[in-house]
C-alpha cells in the first residue's frame, strides 16, 4: 500500500519497525533511518533473516538536527509518511521537512529543547511558564504552531502515538464516544511492575526520562494547572494483574491536549509507579548533578552531565531478555450517561517475556512501539486523514482500537473500577 520513513532506530523504533514488517499489506516499503546506520542495517538484516515479511526494507544515514539533510533524505526516498521515533528534540525539524516536502508527519513525544539553557528558548519557555502556570520543559505550544501551515499544505501531523500519550488519549476519545455524554475527570495510572535485575536503569531513553519524572508534577483541575513539587502526591494502587504499587503524580504530555479535546473535563491527572530504590537512585544522580542538561567543562571538554550518565546506564533496548513481569497502563474516567453517574476504567496488561519472546524488546519499548506503527497505519489507510497538525483523540478511536487488539496490546473495560482517592 505505501512506503513509510522511520527516523531512529533505538527501543521505540525496533518495535514500530518490526511491526510494521509483520503489516506488510499495508507497509509494503520501510526505510530505516539513524545517525548510526549499522544499527538500522542490523534491524533490517534480523527481520530479512527470519523471512515472514514481504516489506522492502532499505536503509540511509540521516542527522535529523539538519532539515536539509531530512529533505535530501526525504527527497530520495520518496515516502507517504514520516514516522519520528528519535528523541523530542528533533520533532521541529522533522516537522519542517516535512512540510518542504509536502510528506504526513508522525510523531510519539512533543518538543523539549535540548538545550534548556538556550537563551531564545528560554525566553519564551519563562513566559510561558507565567502565562500557563506549568514548569515542564516540553508542551505543545511548538507543533500546534504549525496547524497552518499543515492545513494549507494539505497535509496531516498526527502527533503522539506512542502509549502514554498515545494509547490512553485514544482510550479517552472512546470512552466518550461510547460510554459517557459527559467526562469529568481522568486519572491516567502508568505501572510498570517489570523487574530488570538492574539495581538502577531507565526503561526508555534515560535522558528523556530522567528529566520527566525529575520534574515538578502538575495536574488540571477547573481549567487551570495546578503544580506540584516532584513526586509530592504519592498514592498506592492495587493494579490488576501486577499487584498493589505505590505511584505518583506526574505532570505529562496528554493532560495539555486532553483538557484542550474532552469537553467538559474538570480534572486531569497522570500517575506513574515508582520503586523506593528507583527514586532514591534518581535523588542522588540530582543532588550531585547528573541530572543537568548544560554543558560543563571537563578536561578542557565540553560534557552534559545527563548524557555523560546515558552512557554509563544500561542500554534500554538491552534490558529485553533481562526483564520480568508486566505493565498495567490505563484510564479511569468518571462522569455521566443518560443524566446518571458513571465511572470506568479502560487499560492494557502487557508482559515483558512475551514482548520479548515476539520482538526481542521489553514491554515498555513494546507498548511505544505497537501504537507507533498503528497510528502510522491509520494515515497511510486513510482510516484517519484531515489537513493540519492533530492529537489522536480528536480522531474515531473505533479503528485505532480494533487495531491494538489484533496488533498485540488488547485492552479491557472494567465498568466497577477501583478509584484513587
Ligand atoms: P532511544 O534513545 O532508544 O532511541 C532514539 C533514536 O533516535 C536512536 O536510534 C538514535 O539513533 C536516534 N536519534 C537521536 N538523535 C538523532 C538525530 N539527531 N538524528 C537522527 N537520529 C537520531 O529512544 P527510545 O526509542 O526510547 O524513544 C524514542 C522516542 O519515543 C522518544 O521521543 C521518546 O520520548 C518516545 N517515547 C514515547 C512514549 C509514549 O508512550 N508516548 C514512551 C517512551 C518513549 P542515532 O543515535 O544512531 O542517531
Amino acid at each position: 500500500m505505501g512506503k513509510v520513513l522511520v527516523i531512529g532506530c533505538g527501543g521505540v523504533a525496533q518495535v514500530a519497525i518490526q511491526k510494521c514488517a509483520q503489516n506488510d499489506a499495508v507497509f509494503d516499503e520501510i526505510c530505516i533511518a539513524s545517525r548510526t546506520v549499522s544499527k538500522c542495517d542490523d534491524l533490517k538484516a534480523k527481520i530479512e533473516t527470519q523471512g515472514k515479511s514481504h516489506s522492502k526494507i532499505t536503509t540511509a544515514k540521516v542527522n535529523a538536527d539538519s532539515v536539509d539533510e531530512l529533505i535530501a533524505l526525504i527527497k530520495s526516498v520518496k515516502p507517504d509518511v514520516v514516522l519520528n521515533l528519535a528523541l523530542p528534540y528533533q520533532d521541529l525539524t522533522i516537522m519542517d521537512a516535512c512540510l518542504a516536502c509536502g510528506v504526513h508527519y508522525v510523531d510519539s513525544a512533543n518538543y523539549e529543547p535540548e538545550d534548556t539553557e538556550d537563551p531564545k528558548w528560554r525566553a519564551i519557555y519563562e513566559k510561558r511558564c507565567k502565562e500557563l502556570g506549568f514548569t515542564a520543559y516540553f508542551d505543545y505550544s511548538w507543533q500546534w504552531a504549525y496547524q497552518k501551515k499543515y492545513k494549507d499544505a494539505g497535509i496531516i501531523a498526527i502527533l503522539g502515538t506512542g502509549f502514554d500519550p498515545g494509547v490512553t488519549s485514544v482510550f479517552s476519545a472512546y470512552a466518550l464516544k461510547h460510554y459517557f455524554d459527559e467526562i469529568h475527570t481522568i486519572d491516567i495510572l502508568d505501572c510498570n511492575g517489570g523487574d530488570h535485575g538492574y539495581p538502577f536503569a531507565t526503561n526508555f531513553n534515560p535522558e528523556i526520562n530522567l528529566r520527566e519524572v525529575s520534574a515538578n508534577g502538575s495536574y488540571w483541575e477547573n481549567g487551570h494547572w495546578v503544580e506540584t513539587k516532584p513526586m509530592e502526591i504519592k498514592r498506592e494502587y492495587n493494579f490488576e494483574q501486577v499487584g498493589m504499587k505505590d505511584m505518583y503524580l506526574l505532570h505529562h504530555e496528554e493532560i495539555e491536549s486532553l483538557a484542550k479535546n474532552i469537553p467538559g473535563v474538570k480534572r486531569i491527572r497522570f500517575f506513574m509507579t515508582f520503586g523506593q530504590s528507583y527514586l532514591t537512585h534518581m535523588k542522588c544522580l540530582e543532588n550531585v548533578g547528573m541530572l543537568r542538561t548544560d554543558p560543563v567543562m571537563f578536561e578542557g571538554k565540553e560534557i552534559v552531565p545527563i548524557q555523560f550518565l546515558k552512557a554509563l546506564l544500561p542500554d534500554p533496548a538491552s534490558l529485553g531478555p533481562r526483564t520480568v513481569g508486566k505493565t498495567n497502563i490505563g484510564c479511569i474516567y468518571t462522569g455521566t450517561k443518560d443524566g446518571k453517574k458513571r465511572a470506568i476504567k479502560i487499560y492494557n496488561v502487557c508482559d515483558h517475556q512475551e514482548c520479548y519472546k515476539e520482538v526481542g524488546s521489553q514491554a515498555i519499548s513494546y507498548t511505544t512501539g505497537v501504537p507507533a506503527m498503528i497510528g502510522t497505519m491509520m494515515v497511510m489507510t486513510g482510516q484517519w486523514k484531515g489537513a493540519g497538525v492533530f492529537n489522536v483523540e480528536e480522531f474515531d478511536p473505533d479503528p485505532y482500537m480494533e487495531a491494538l487488539n489484533k496488533w498485540g496490546l488488547p485492552w479491557v473495560v472494567d465498568e466497577n473500577p477501583v478509584m484513587v482517592d
